[in-house]
C-alpha cells in the first residue's frame, strides 16, 4: 500500500530539514526526500549549507585566520613561534570532520524525531504525491496532504568562464583546493568571491577579484562597503571593480593556467591565473523536481513563486529557502521552514523579512540588518546616525583586534532603531543583539539605557547607541539627517 504522510519535504539544506523536524515535532508524519549522494551512494543530509557552503567555508576561514595569526600577530602578544607553515590536506580533514559530524547529526536528529529519509530525486508526480526515484534506479510513490519543496540552490555558471572543476572552479571546488593556488582569479565581488578569496589570500595566493559593477557591495551601508574595501585591500585582495569578464584561454602546457580577458572602463585587458572561482550568484534548483501535469507557478528568474507564508498557488504545496524569493541565507530558510511547519499545525506563525541579518564572513566581519543610510535617504526619513569606532573599544585594543566601526540609524521623530551596520572582529554575533532589540521595536534610548558588561566588543553596540542621541561617553559621533 502507498505510503501516506501529513507532510513530505523535498530537499533536506537547512530549508528543508528544519521544516521536517519542526513538523514531526508538532506531531505530523513526516519524510523528508533528498537525493545527495556520497560516493558510496549513501543519502547525505544538510544541503549546501552543510556540505558545501556555510560549514565548510567557515571551518576554511577559521582555519585560514589561526594561521595567519600564527605568522603575523602573536609577535605582538609576544608570543614567540618558529617557522609557521601549511598542511592544506591535514586542514581539508578537519573541515571534512567538521562537515560529517553536523551531516550526521541531522540523521540523528531525524531518528530522534521520527521523520522518515527518503532516498532520490523527488518529483511531485500530482498535487498529494510525491515519486522518489534514487541512484540505483528504484523507485516508490508516496502520498502526502501538503507538500514544502526546499530544493535550494546551485551556481550560476557564465558563458565566458564555463566551471571544468580543473582550473576554472565554483565555490564547491574552491573548498577543495589541494594546494595554494600561486595566482587566483576570482570573478564575483560577491559575498563567496570575498569569504573564499580570504580563505586562498590568507595562505599566501596572489588574489585578484574581477567585479562587473562599479561599486562595492551595493547592498551594504556605503560607508561600511568603504571600509569594507579598504581594510581587504590591505590584507591584499586585488578588487578590480568594473571589470567585466569577456572570455577565457586555458594553456595547454603540463600545468595548467587560465588567461581571463576582461573590459575595464572599455579598454581589454588580460590576467592569468593557476585557479579561478567563478562566484557570481546563485540559481533556484527545480529541475526534475515538477511532473508535466503539475502547474506551479515560478517566477521569470525560475524561483517558485509563494506568497508572504510560502505558500504557492496550489494550496498544500509550500516553498522555502533559496527556491523562493529573498536573500539565499540558511537561516531565512529554516525560518521559513519552521513558519510553514507552524501554519501547518495550525498556529499563526509569521517570518519578519525586515530583519534578516547578512554577514560576510571576513575578518573583520561585516554585518548589517534593516534599513542602511542610502535606503532612508531614498525613503524620505529623517534619521539619527550613532557610531563607534572599535578603534576607542578597550576590549578591541586588548586583542590588537580594533578595525571597524558600529553604526546604528535611528528614527530621528521616534528613536526606534531602523538599521545597524558592523564592520569588526564578532560582528556577526555583535549584529545579533541589535536584531533582538529590533525585534522588540527597541529605540537607540532603551539599548543605551541597558547595562553592558565590560570590557567586550559589545560595548560598541552601545556606544553607537548612545551616539545616535548624542550622548557617547567614549568617542563616538552623532550626525543628524
Ligand atoms: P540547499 O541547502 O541548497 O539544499 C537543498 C537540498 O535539496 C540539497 O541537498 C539538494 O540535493 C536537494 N534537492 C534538490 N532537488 C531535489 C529533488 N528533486 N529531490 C530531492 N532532493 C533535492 N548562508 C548563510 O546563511 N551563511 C553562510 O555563512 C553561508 N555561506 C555559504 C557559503 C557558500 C560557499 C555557499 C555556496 C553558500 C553559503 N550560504 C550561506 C548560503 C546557504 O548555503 C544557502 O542559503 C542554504 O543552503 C539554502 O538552504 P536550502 O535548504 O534552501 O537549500
Ligand atoms: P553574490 O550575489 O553575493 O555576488 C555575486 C557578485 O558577482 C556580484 O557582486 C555581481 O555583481 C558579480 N557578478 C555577476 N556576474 C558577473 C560577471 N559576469 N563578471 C563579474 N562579476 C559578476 O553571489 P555569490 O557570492 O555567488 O553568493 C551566492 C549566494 O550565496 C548569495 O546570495 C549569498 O547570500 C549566499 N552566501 C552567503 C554567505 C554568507 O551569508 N556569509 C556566504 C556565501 C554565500
Amino acid at each position: 500500500m502507498t505510503k501516506e504522510y501529513d507532510v513530505i519535504v523535498i530537499g533536506s539544506g537547512p530549508a528543508g530539514y528544519v521544516a521536517a523536524i519542526r513538523a514531526a515535532q508538532l506531531g505530523l508524519t513526516t519524510a523528508c526526500v533528498e537525493k545527495w549522494v556520497d560516493d558510496e551512494n549513501n543519502t547525505v543530509l544538510g544541503g549546501t549549507c552543510l556540505n558545501v557552503g556555510c560549514i565548510p567555508s567557515k571551518a576554511l576561514l577559521d582555519s585560514s585566520q589561526k594561521y595567519i595569526d600564527a605568522k603575523k600577530e602573536f609577535h605582538t602578544h609576544g608570543i614567540k613561534t618558529s617557522k609557521v607553515s601549511i598542511d592544506i590536506p591535514s586542514m581539508m580533514e578537519r573541515k571534512a570532520k567538521v562537515v560529517t559530524q553536523l551531516t550526521q547529526g541531522i540523521k540523528g536528529l531525524f531518528a530522534a524525531n521520527k521523520v522518515d529519509s527518503l532516498h532520490g530525486v523527488g518529483t511531485i508526480s500530482d498535487n498529494n504525491e510525491v515519486f522518489v526515484l534514487d541512484a540505483k534506479g528504484n523507485s516508490d510513490k508516496y502520498l502526502a496532504k501538503n507538500i514544502i519543496i526546499a530544493t535550494g540552490s546551485v551556481p550560476i555558471n557564465i558563458p565566458p568562464a564555463p566551471v571544468d572543476n580543473e582550473v576554472i572552479v565554483d565555490s564547491t571546488g574552491a573548498l577543495e583546493f589541494d594546494a595554494v593556488p600561486e595566482r587566483l582569479g576570482i570573478i564575483g565581488a560577491g559575498v563567496i568571491g570575498l569569504e573564499l578569496g580570504s580563505v586562498w589570500g590568507r595562505l599566501g595566493a596572489k588574489v585578484t577579484v574581477l567585479e562587473a559593477l562599479d561599486e562595492f557591495l551595493p547592498s551594504v551601508d556605503t560607508q561600511i562597503a568603504r571600509e569594507a574595501k579598504k581594510i581587504l585591500g590591505k590584507q591584499g585582495l586585488d578588487i578590480k571593480l568594473g571589470s567585466k569578464v569577456t572570455g577565457h584561454k586555458i594553456s595547454k602546457g603540463k600545468k595548467k593556467e587560465v588567461t581571463v580577458t576582461f573590459e575595464t572602463k572599455g579598454a581589454s585587458e588580460e590576467i592569468t591565473f593557476d585557479k579561478l572561482i567563478v562566484a557570481v550568484g546563485r540559481r533556484p534548483v527545480t529541475d526534475s523536481l515538477l511532473a508535466n501535469d503539475v502547474s506551479i507557478d515560478l517566477c521569470d528568474r525560475g524561483f517558485i513563486k509563494v506568497n508572504e507564508q510560502c505558500q504557492t498557488n496550489v494550496p498544500n504545496i509550500y516553498a522555502v529557502g533559496d527556491v523562493v524569493r529573498g536573500p539565499m541565507l540558511a537561516h531565512k530558510g529554516s525560518e521559513e521552514g519552521v513558519m510553514v511547519a507552524e501554519r501547518l499545525a495550525d498556529k499563526k506563525t509569521q517570518v519578519n523579512y525586515d530583519l534578516v541579518p547578512s554577514v560576510i564572513y571576513t575578518h573583520p566581519e561585516v554585518a548589517w540588518v534593516g534599513k542602511n543610510e542610502e535606503e532612508l535617504k531614498a525613503e524620505g526619513v529623517d534619521y539619527n546616525v550613532g557610531t563607534f569606532p572599535f578603534a576607542a573599544s578597550g576590549r578591541a585594543l586588548a586583542a590588537n583586534d580594533s578595525d571597524g566601526l558600529v553604526k546604528i540609524l535611528a528614527d530621528s521623530k521616534t528613536d526606534r532603531i531602523l538599521g545597524c551596520h558592523i564592520i569588526g572582529a564578532s560582528a556577526a554575533d555583535l549584529l545579533q543583539q541589535v536584531v533582538i532589540a529590533m525585534e522588540f521595536s527597541s529605540s537607540a534610548e532603551d539599548l543605551g539605557l541597558t547595562m553592558f558588561s565590560h570590557p567586550a566588543l559589545s560595548e560598541a553596540v552601545h556606544e553607537a547607541a548612545l551616539a545616535a542621541n548624542g550622548h557617547a561617553i567614549h568617542i563616538g559621533n552623532r550626525k543628524k539627517r
